[in-house]
């Protein structure tokens, strides 16, 4: 078997970013990726002797098969109930490598109140931009994803988009690597702070659609990766640590 130590570790430190960015509400959301070559996922474990996201360490990464059953980890750690979310966007998406689904309140805010999250700005974040734009899906149930045929029904609703905003719950972000589902997410909250910040001081104006263009084209064509690495590192450093 594939030693997943590395694997582990990255998944874990994910966790704590999102935990310290205070992405989700209390113990809960989890990130996972899956294991290369076998229907399994590495998993951030519920159950009574889970942590927080900010406080994971590699321990609290289970192995799941993809019908969610725990093959590997420790008593008191168990599959979140939500791992449907995660075992259907594998099945149905084989370009995904990881999961990542929190409960961030600014994000959940717009989904409550139903109001779209607008192209506000451009050169401050070109791929935050590109995600406004291109990336987004909804799922309109508020329900915990927490059997096979809510885990299809929400990959349906997901379709290709890199996040999916779910309804009076949280998001879901699904990328082919762990630092880019996290960055995205980080990304969608952040887009989420400036609409609701913007609205609170008057009345937002997105920015024009040649700009629009331009921007997202730009990101599509070069640079992505090199802002997604040094991002990653960025977010790395704020936790004190050194990438995985
Ligand atoms: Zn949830």
């Amino acid at each position: 078997m594939a030693d997943l130590s590395k694997l582990r570790a990255l998944v874990a430190q994910s966790c704590r970013i999102l935990g310290k960015l205070n992405l989700t509400k209390e113990p809960s959301g989890h990130v996972s990726a899956r294991i290369p070559g076998e229907e399994k996922l590495l998993i951030k474990a519920r159950g009574p002797e889970e942590s927080g996201l900010r406080f994971v360490q590699p321990r609290d990464i289970i192995t799941v098969d993809f019908s969610g059953k725990k093959t590997v980890g420790e008593d008191g750690l168990e599959t979140p109930q939500e791992v449907f979310i995660h075992t259907w966007l594998y099945k149905t998406r084989p370009d995904v490598q990881c999961v990542v689904h929190v409960h961030p309140l600014t994000v959940v805010l717009f989904t409550i109140c139903n109001k779209p999250l607008q192209p506000l700005y451009g050169a401050y974040d070109p791929s935050g931009l590109r995600l406004l734009v291109e990336g987004l899906a909804t799922y309109p149930r508020s329900i915990t994803v927490s059997s096979d045929g809510l885990g299809q029904e929400f990959a349906a609703a997901m379709g290709q988009k890199q996040v999916c905003l779910m309804r009076g719950h949280g998001i879901t972000s699904a990328a082919a690597s762990v630092e880019d589902a996290t960055l995205a997410a980080i990304k969608l909250n952040d887009a989420a702070v400036i609409n609701y910040q913007a609205a609170l001081l008057g009345t937002p104006v997105p920015i024009p659609q040649e700009d629009i263009e331009l921007l997202v084209g730009r990101t599509r064509a070069g640079s992505k990766a090199v802002h997604a690495n040094s991002n990653w590192r960025y977010y790395c450093k704020l936790l004190g640590e050194e990438e995985n």
